[in-house]
């Protein structure tokens, strides 16, 4: 089964993620890791994402969507242990861009896990993450920005996946567990 896992920066999707692969063991790529990995290692995609992740901003859609193909190139196990896509699509033309690779691999994405929480706990929990995170963007100036960018470039994203039938809601106000339970309901 290849899952997105999508919500709004500090929702909670990277947490989740790792329960389901304990659970599953299945392939986790987080795009926001890989940059990040790129950055440590000061590499020329590094470079160009470092100033504008502490922007707050969106890496070019065709950067992200080769730096995701490369990663499925990379495992060749991936699609056959099934997938999870964290932090991936952000915008509609990554989501179109992800069905056509899936093609490529006779597969699709199965389910959109929508993790919904309130505003004033997203901010509470990336500045909670912020004092040991190291992150440059866990910071109030940022995270405003990023929720900026998730509400008018992400969040239609909403309605594309729900047309399709694939959008499951989560509430992911609660505690980590009671979040996973009800994020293996919907995955039932
Ligand atoms: P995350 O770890 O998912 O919160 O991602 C951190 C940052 O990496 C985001 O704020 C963006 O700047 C960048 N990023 C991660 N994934 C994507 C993506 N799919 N498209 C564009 N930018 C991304």
């Amino acid at each position: 089964m290849n899952i997105v896992i999508f919500g709004a920066p500090g929702s909670g999707k990277g947490t989740q993620s790792q329960r389901l692969i304990d659970e599953y063991s299945l392939h986790h790529i987080s795009t926001g890791e890989l940059l990040r990995e790129h950055i440590a290692k000061g590499t020329d995609i590094g470079k160009v994402a470092d100033a504008i992740i502490s922007n707050g901003q969106l890496i070019p859609d065709n950067l992200m969507i080769e730096i995701l193909a490369d990663n499925l190139k990379q495992h060749p196990d991936a699609i056959e242990k099934g997938v999870i896509f964290d932090g991936f699509p952000r915008t509609i033309p990554q989501a179109q861009a992800l069905n056509e690779l899936l093609k490529e691999y006779d597969t699709e994405i199965h389910k959109v896990v929508g993790l919904e929480v309130a505003e004033d706990e997203l901010v509470r929990r990336m500045l909670e993450r912020g004092k040991s995170s190291g992150r440059a963007d866990d910071n109030i100036d940022t995270i405003q920005k990023r929720l900026n960018v998730y509400h008018k470039q992400t969040q239609p994203l909403c309605d594309y996946y729900k047309a399709s039938g694939k959008y499951h809601p989560v509430n992911g106000n609660g505690s980590v567990d009671e979040i996973f339970d009800e994020i293996k309901e919907k995955l039932k």
